[in-house]
């Protein structure tokens, strides 16, 4: 009987294997595509494409791994907050270890940035966990804190480090235990729309589905552009990221993150060490970005000149694109020209911490279910991440307000 139950199971594997008809592909297995695909995968066939040999290479891969759910425009603020439940209490079996740890933040200001901190201590006094620090305050809680640059800081205790490959892992393992299938080292590299399904063309077989989701982070607009719908305005921008040594015989790990309040510079804590950054955003193809010497240069010298940390050697460098429209909110949503053509793209700085309650989103428009109400609570409005949203017409807002309702 076990053997029998073997050679069916085997069996059924290789059919999976050679599937090449299928309701929804997803283009790029990022943490968006990831997401994406475990959420629909228990209730329709599901194909996750990805170019590069391993899922994560991009982006996903090269994040801060940060939760602040004061981050970012109201709309991404609304979408952490509502992804908050998901990364504190994933279903039992989605990862071994917490994906969230708590961490902290402070925000700094010098003197001539104290505008900056009292415009976000008035955006944010009624969030719990938030206070205003006084210099001596801010000095006492970051031990390497160069003595007299700060003149104030803002301290929000809700930030969090997520482990970010647990939780793309996580996904992806759920994602292929119901069924789904992932092609790795596989480019789109065409699409066609005929009789109402999508022919997939990659660089290692070509498929048919009913829907393609479009979330190929950087690279969303080509493939826009592929299938024929208009360009959403994705402007990649390059962020560069270093990890450096703490002082000697000293142990950073308990520290908070230290954020310049004009974002000019981040220091978080890693693992014994320290991830710096100028917090750079230049604009860049999409493409295998590389840290550019300046920007290093850069960061080293505003972060020498913000704390006592002597910076002799980078142990680690790298760069990544942060994908943006104009409004810096992500774009999910059917195209409104293209047929079958689903949008999930745009997530900018944010797209780990707002993965879990966009996923869901997106899968509630694919399979035209009611969004749940317990994520539309947190303040989401499905019309501020709708494509063509700055030209909407007003039914279609109705339309999108009926939906959940
Ligand atoms: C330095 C840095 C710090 C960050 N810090 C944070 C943070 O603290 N918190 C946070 O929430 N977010 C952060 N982000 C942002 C976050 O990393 C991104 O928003 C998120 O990873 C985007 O995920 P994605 O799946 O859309 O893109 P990606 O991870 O880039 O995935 C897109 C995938 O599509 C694939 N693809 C593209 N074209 C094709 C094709 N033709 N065929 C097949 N596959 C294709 C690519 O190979 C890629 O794997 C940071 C980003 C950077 C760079």
């Amino acid at each position: 009987m076990l053997v029998f139950y073997a050679i069916l199971k085997g069996q059924r594997r290789h059919d999976l294997a050679e599937q090449t008809e299928f309701d929804v592909a997803i283009i790029g297995a990022g943490i968006a595509g990831a997401s994406l695909a475990c959420e629909l995968s228990p209730d329709v066939s599901v194909l996750l494409l990805e170019m590069e040999a391993q899922p994560g290479y991009h982006s996903t891969g090269r994040s801060a791994a940060m939760f602040v759910d004061s981050y970012g425009p109201p709309p991404i603020r609304a979408l952490s907050r509502a992804s908050a439940d998901f990364l504190e209490s994933p279903p039992k079996g989605f990862s071994e270890s917490p994906l969230l740890s708590q961490r902290g933040v402070i925000m700094i200001a010098r003197n001539d940035q104290l505008t900056s901190l009292e415009n976000m201590v008035g955006d944010l006094s009624d969030s719990g966990g938030v206070r205003r620090l006084d210099a001596a305050e801010t000095e006492a809680a970051i031990p390497i804190l160069r003595k007299g640059y700060v003149a104030a800081g803002f301290a929000n205790d809700r930030v969090s480090d997520i482990d970010v490959n647990a939780l793309h892992q996580g996904y992806l393992r759920k994602f292929r235990s119901s069924g789904g299938i992932i092609k790795t080292a596989s480019k789109v590299i065409e699409t066609k729309h005929t009789l109402g399904r999508w022919q997939v063309t990659t660089s290692n077989g070509t498929y048919a589905a009913k829907t393609i989701v479009n979330a190929a982070g950087a690279w969303a607009d080509s493939i826009g552009k592929m299938a024929g719908a208009e360009a959403i305005g994705l402007i990649p921008k390059r962020r560069t990221a270093m990890v450096v040594a703490a002082p000697s015989g000293v142990n950073p790990d308990s520290w908070p993150m230290v954020i310049d309040i004009d974002e000019q510079f981040y220091l978080k804590p890693d693992a014994g060490r320290l991830l710096i950054s100028p917090a750079d955003e230049t604009s860049s193809l999409p493409c295998d970005v590389q840290p550019d010497e300046l920007d290093v240069a850069i960061c080293v010298d505003r972060i020498e000149t913000a704390f006592d940390l002597p910076i002799r050697r980078i142990e680690n460098k790298w760069a990544g694109l942060r994908s943006f429209v104009d409004d810096k909110c992500p774009v999910c949503g059917f195209d409104d020209t293209v047929e079958g053509f689903f949008w999930l793209a745009g997530q900018g700085g944010y797209g780990i911490q707002t993965a879990p309650a966009l996923a869901v989103i997106a899968a509630c428009l694919i399979m035209d279910r009611s969004v749940p109400q317990h994520l539309l609570d947190h303040g989401i409005d499905l019309a501020d991440l709708a494509p063509g949203r700055s030209t909407l017409k007003t039914d279609r807002k109705e339309n999108l307000k009926r939906r959940i309702s």
